[in-house]
């Protein structure tokens, strides 16, 4: 057995805790516990307009009724903009991404034009149409205001990693394929990181060893592993664990009200009663 595993579980306070939650957390928690190793919760709040406090409060609540202790001070995305900038700086340094100032439409239009555009596995592959902006344009753009994302040049960036593996202790080994995905955002428009940087970012400088998330996530792994790479650090295991679903197959979403923690509570359900639900018991 793996010792002194670090895991961690990251909701985002977007709606309150569900079964699928309740599953995943406990999951972390347990791999963190028969190992005798650490469990850190961070609260990934970095979409300003989505994330409300009261749903944060909920979460500590929530987690705590279920009986999972965690390390504190709780990490918030929102705290740390300092280091995803700062990742953001070697990524400039290291020519890896570049200034984006389409629209969504741009993106469409510019698809249509070229006749369609290879389906990855986050939708289709942005055309590149940015990447190829000369640093005089760029700076005219940048000077009018003009809005803009930031994307990995994912062509350069698998030039300077070479192949690229990671392991899930379920699935085996992985080979990296970042072509399939294309150029994707870094940093949004709107806040100055994105998912994929922020969770690579906070999984490397807190110390996660052992990544358990829903199988959902998997194929963000893939550029996970090569930021990983290309910012110094160390690759984590992973755990890409089933996703809950119910009895018609539908996994649950925020929305569904009924399975959140807070109402199976309310309906005299207890702690170990959701234990016994998501087979963590
Ligand atoms: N914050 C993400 C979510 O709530 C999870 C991120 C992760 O585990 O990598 O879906």
């Amino acid at each position: 057995m793996t010792s002194g595993v670090v895991t961690r579980f990251a909701p985002s306070p977007t709606g309150y805790l569900h079964i699928g939650h309740a599953f995943s957390a406990l999951f972390a928690y347990h791999k963190a516990k028969i190992t005798e190793g650490r469990f850190i919760l961070r609260i990934e709040d970095i979409d300003r307009t989505r994330c409300k406090p009261e749903f944060e409060d909920a979460i500590l609540e929530d987690l705590s009724w279920l009986g999972i202790e965690w390390e504190e001070p709780v990490r918030r995305q929102s705290a740390h903009l300092d280091d995803y900038d700062k990742a953001l700086d070697k990524l400039t340094e290291l020519e890896l991404i570049y200034p984006c100032f389409c629209t969504r439409g741009d993106i469409k239009a510019e698809i249509e034009r070229a006749g369609g555009a290879p389906h990855g596995p986050e939708g289709p592959v942005y055309p590149g149409t940015c990447r190829h902006l000369s640093t005089s344009e760029r700076e005219k753009k940048t000077l009018e205001g003009e809005p803009f994302a930031l994307r990995i040049d994912s062509a350069k960036a698998t030039d300077l990693t070479g192949t690229l593996n990671w392991f899930d202790q379920q699935s085996g080994q992985h080979a990296v394929e970042l072509s399939a995905f294309g150029d994707v955002v870094l940093a949004r428009k709107d806040i100055r990181t994105s998912y994929h940087l922020a969770v690579t970012v906070d999984d490397g400088l807190q110390g996660v060893t052992l990544i358990t998330r829903g199988k959902d996530l998997a194929d963000s792994t893939n550029i996970h592993r090569v930021l990983q790479s290309v910012l110094g650090y160390e690759m984590p295991t992973y755990h890409h664990h089933r996703i809950l679903t119910d009895n018609t197959g539908k996994r649950f979403a925020k929305r569904d009200h009924s399975i959140t923690l807070r109402a199976l509570r309310k309906n005299g359900h207890s702690p170990e009663d959701i234990r016994r639900m998501v087979g963590l018991d």
